[in-house]
């Protein structure tokens, strides 16, 4: 029997002895394994002697038969022997150590795992079939590569295997390059989703999604044995944590994930929040691009590793028309594409030749149509994704080992767009994802060898963008997200949808028909018997391309569209839009006499009640009783578990000096030491972790690279990334799907980095130091800087002579937080803690600061600014955070004081933090002091939470809620400056944009004085005459 698993009994010393040499030769390297861990699971920290010695232990144990997948097909889990870790004398002999598949099986298997179910099946790579193993274990699924089991139960390589067993039809079967095979391992909690699929037509798939934003493509032999993985995965429905649903981050694919239980019903849900603008959209074609089986690997952006199907990738319309002038007008007539018809029908003689072509297959007895070509289809897919792998890869793979003539490959948006609108007949391509969110694959930055044009000899190298793009793909992708967002898009996207995944897919009166096989149900593969008309068939879908699944039989409705506003309807105040009205609370809403570095949702679900958070106790996510506490006198790391007043250890790892701890996921927590060593640990918890044992937690591998000494860490769960900042300057980068080093971005000076922060809607990373703050993209480019800005009075004012010591510069003091919002027009927003103030800042795309500079791609302004306080003078703020479009910011205890405060910032409508009953008892007026009681009931302010009597809490015009005097005044300035709406409905249309305000200064009100920058910047568009609602709303003054 081959690469069967043995067990032996007696096995004598030196047999142990040799075994254990083996298995140590066949254990990789420790770098090698850190650059492996992924596939194999193992923790590169570990001695890899014991690891592995306990690994392979664990299989058998003494005196029971070892399992095999055979004995585990006859009689599921029960006859099964638990793989627990064994003692030194009873270990398994493994033959041939060093390429037996079944110790790779075991060690992918996590000690004390039990298998319970296994299928072969294939994974879908790009255009590749993969086939491997999966596997169902009580604790956790595996997905091992290249392997395959037979009827006996025998674990064997997949290119050994009878071809009955890879009787799964999906296109060419490959044998995986050792570095592209997976061996990979879940607990149940981590599958996010699990969605039935077609694929090549066939409804046997499995689409499955991870919180660590992985997805896969799986292929079963047949409808049973999917429906077999479906009712094993149901079956362990109840080890998934709710949580593991809400935290697998990004936006989109979060929404995604959510949206596809019910297909039909989430569907009009989905068409109803996009209609009421609550989706933008980018999500919402993202969204229906899944319902038509296109699957949205669009989404998987931290690394371009394509795990599913490119002739399924997600399609995306042109938006926009306009690729020639140096400024983009949404206003101009002809700047959008019209929607309304397909690529290949967009010009007269287009039309013309898609009327003959119709009417010349009219005849031939098939069904008519208008192309000859499609407008996705994995060559199109993987042509405009040239540059980034694995696009790169499979586009080779599909022309035969070599790039294309260098004048066929994508290398200018202008000319593609010339080339699929109009010049070229057989071009009637659309769009990718990848254009409206990430400029990677505009860039060559592998250094390809795309070769010269023959024409001009230019060389290919990075796409060449629009001239509105000035050059900066960032801008580029900036701009087409505008435009796909705008309100002419909003206007009639439906008409497009119609024609991609609506009633019109087949439409003559609208150009619209693609040839027959490509739609779906055209051919059965399953029923045809003859292979080599498989085989030909499957090659025509895959090569030609794909109509996605038609979704809707009636005409899509419209969505509803204000020129005013780009929130939800119903919505009517946001950050963005209107920071100069977030309204402080009246007193602090938590105490504490440790520093509070974070607030957390209690239960993951209150956002509006969360708590804060110590440095040294983090809640374990998910795990409402469990906690990580660390800094104690013994160095070590415990984990408590906490129910009313009774709190135990439940897990203790000893001397590790922790000075400082992030989840990254659920079960994935990064520490740093105080010799700045980073520890990334896997936590597994069973039930609600409650005892000893339950609860355990593994050094799964430290990640190197930094160059001096960690100052800060964050970590992004929507982009699987973890930064680690050092003060000399160095921030370094990690994927934690793979444990990873990815990059290190070093700052223009060497100075210590005090913060970072990652923007979770597009991955943006901000790092600052005492007085700077820079700007960094997802892939390590510089966007744009900016420095501390001195608000007090002038620096150098009168009597000061040059002797005295100028006063120090203010420094950041903070963190930072970004707005989440899916998209900002105007650039991202973010906030930082500047002494007693927190900062805003925007990061305006294509804006001129000064006048006579050049027009920037992109400028780092300041807002303006939130003052903690006016008359409570206190501490430094040290950290600032957005939940919602709520604002938290704590501070250092006042002099005389030990106690961190933490204060938070709501906007009129938002949730404001009310005052507790107990706290107060008298009106929060000054000079009031009335008690409540039953004829002076309290009134809460709709801003600042403060309770007060029924004089000093009154209504205001426009708005829902009682404000207070201080609030009041706060309103009244922002209405008088047009900030407010006159009336809620006619809010959207209102010109609450139509003057500068963001930089005013106002009458000091209470608590919020608005501050304003220092240095006040005229700003203007490219625009001969920008349009003053946005500069306006981003608080900038223009024209001075
Ligand atoms: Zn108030
Ligand atoms: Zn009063």
């Amino acid at each position: 029997m081959r690469n069967r698993l043995e067990r032996v009994n007696a096995a004598s010393e030196a047999g142990l002895s040799r075994t254990r040499a083996r298995i140590r030769d066949a254990i990789p390297a420790v770098d090698e394994l850190s650059s492996a861990v992924s596939r194999i699971n193992l923790a590169p920290w570990e001695d890899p002697f014991a690891l592995a010695l306990g690994d392979a232990a664990s299989i058998a144990e003494e005196g029971e038969p070892a399992p095999t997948l055979a004995g585990i097909e006859a009689e599921p889990s029960t006859t099964v022997t638990p793989l627990e870790p064994a003692d030194d004398d009873s270990f398994v002999e493994i033959e041939e150590a060093r390429d037996d598949k079944m110790r790779r099986i075991a060690k992918t298997l996590q000690a004390g795992d039990v298998v319970e179910q296994a299928h072969n099946i294939v994974r879908i790579v790009g255009v590749d079939a993969c086939p491997g193993l999966l596997i169902f274990g009580r604790k956790n699924m595996y997905l091992i590569d290249s392997l395959v089991y037979t009827a006996e139960g025998e674990v064997i390589d997949a290119k050994d295997a009878p071809k009955d067993i890879l009787s799964i039809p999906s296109g060419t079967l490959v044998e995986l390059d050792p570095a592209d095979q997976l061996s990979l391992r879940w607990s149940y909690n981590e599958i996010v989703e699990c969605n039935k699929r077609a694929f090549l037509f066939r409804d046997v798939a499995l689409e499955l999604y991870f919180s660590d934003k992985r997805n896969f493509l799986v292929v079963c032999k047949d409808q049973r044995e999917r429906h077999m993985v479906v009712n094993k995965l149901q079956s362990k429905d109840e080890q998934r944590d709710a949580i593991s649903r809400s935290v697998i981050g990004n936006f989109v694919l979060d929404t995604v994930a959510r949206a596809t239980d019910k297909a039909e019903q989430q569907l009009a849900i989905i068409t109803k929040k996009w209609q009421s603008r609550e989706i933008s959209n980018f999500a919402y074609l993202q969204l229906l691009n899944q319902h038509a089986n296109r699957t949205p690997n669009g989404t998987c952006k931290t690394r371009a590793k394509l795990t599913s199907d490119v002739t399924q990738y997600p399609v995306f319309p042109w938006v926009l028309s306009d690729y020639t002038s140096t400024h983009l007008d949404f206003d101009k007539e002809g700047t959008f594409r019209n929607l309304t018809l397909p690529m290949g029908a967009l010009t007269p003689a287009r039309k013309e030749a898609a009327e003959e072509r119709y009417s010349a297959t009219e005849g031939v007895g098939e069904k008519p149509f208008h192309y000859g070509t499609h407008y996705s289809s994995s060559m199109i897919v993987c042509g405009f994704m040239i540059r980034m792998s694995p696009f790169t890869e499979i586009f080779l793979a599909l022309q035969g080992g070599n790039f294309d003539l260098a004048d066929r490959l994508f290398s200018s948006i202008p000319r593609a767009w010339d080339s699929a609108s109009s010049d070229n007949r057989g071009d009637v391509r659309e769009l990718v994802p990848e254009f409206y969110y990430t400029p990677a694959f505009l860039l060559n930055i592998n250094h390809h060898d795309f070769g010269k044009k023959q024409g001009t000899g230019e060389v290919v190298d990075n796409v060449a963008l629009p001239p509105w793009a000035l050059g900066d793909p960032l801008l580029f992708i900036h701009r087409h997200r505008e435009a796909l967002e705008s309100d002419a898009v909003s206007r009639h996207l439906a008409a497009w949808i119609d024609l991609t995944f609506g009633y019109k897919q087949r439409d003559p009166a609208s150009f619209n028909c693609f040839h027959p096989l490509s739609y779906r149900g055209a051919v059965d593969l399953e029923r045809m018997s003859d292979e080599s008309e498989k085989a030909a068939s499957t090659a025509i879908i895959h090569n030609f391309g794909q109509t996605p699944v038609q979704i809707f039989k009636t005409s899509h409705p419209s969505r509803f569209v204000s020129p005013k506003s780009e929130l939800p309807i119903g919505q009517r105040f946001g950050v963005a839009e209107q920071w100069e009205l977030l309204m402080r609370s009246i007193n602090p809403i938590a105490e504490s006499t440790t520093p509070i570095y974070d607030v957390y949702a209690l239960g993951g679900t209150d956002e509006q009640k969360p708590a804060p958070l110590q440095s040294s106790k983090l809640p374990v996510p998910g795990h409402h009783f469990l906690s990580v506490q660390y800094g104690f006198a013994d160095d070590s790391i415990r984990v408590y578990y906490q129910e009313a007043s009774l709190a135990r250890v439940v897990y203790v790892v000893e001397g590790i000096d922790v000075k400082f701890a992030v989840f990254a996921n659920p079960t994935l927590l990064i520490t740093v030491s105080t010799l700045s060593t980073i520890t990334a640990w896997r936590l597994t918890i069973k039930g609600f972790g409650a005892k000893k044992g339950d609860v355990a937690m593994h050094r799964e591998a430290t990640l190197r690279g930094t160059t001096g000494k960690v100052t800060y860490v964050t970590a992004s769960k929507g982009w699987s990334m973890v930064v680690a900042a050092c003060d000399d300057g160095s921030a370094t980068v990690w994927d934690m799907n793979r444990l990873r080093y990815i990059r290190t971005i070093q700052l223009p000076r060497h100075e210590s980095i005090k913060f970072a922060s990652v923007h979770e809607s597009d991955g943006m990373i901000a790092l600052a130091t005492a007085h700077h703050i820079y700007l960094y993209s997802l892939n390590g480019y510089p966007i744009a800087s900016t420095w501390v800005e001195d608000n007090a009075l002038p620096r150098f004012s009168f009597g000061l002579t040059s002797d005295e010591p100028a006063p120090p510069l203010p420094e950041y003091t903070g963190g930072i937080t970004f707005l989440k919002r899916e998209f900002l027009r105007f650039g991202a927003l973010f906030v930082i803690g500047i002494g007693s103030e927190l900062a805003l800042y925007r990061c305006v795309p294509g804006a001129r600061i000064f006048e006579g500079e050049d027009v920037k791609p992109w400028t780092l302004v300041e807002q303006g600014r939130l003052s903690r306080s006016d008359e409570q003078l206190g501490g430094d703020c040290t950290m600032v955070k957005f939940v919602g479009e709520t604002l938290y910011a704590a501070f250092e205890p006042a002099e005389g004081s030990n106690k961190h405060l933490l204060y938070q910032w709501t906007l009129p409508e938002g949730h404001a933090r009310h005052v507790p009953d107990h706290q107060v008892h008298t009106c929060m007026a000054e000079r009031c002091g009335r008690h409540f009681g039953l004829l002076e009931p309290r009134r809460h302010c709709g801003g600042c939470g403060g309770a007060f009597c029924g004089t000093h809490a009154v209504y205001v015009e426009t708005m829902e809620k009682r404000y207070c005097e201080s609030c009041r005044s706060q309103l009244s300035y922002a209405s008088a400056t047009g900030l407010l709406g006159n009336r809620r409905d006619s809010a959207a249309h209102s010109s609450r944009r139509n003057s500068a305000t963001g930089t005013a200064s106002r009458p000091g009100s209470r608590r919020n004085s608005l501050l304003p920058g220092s240095r006040r910047p005229s700003v203007s568009g490219q625009a001969p005459q920008p349009r003053p609602s946005g500069l306006a709303s981003m608080g900038i003054v223009h024209g001075m």
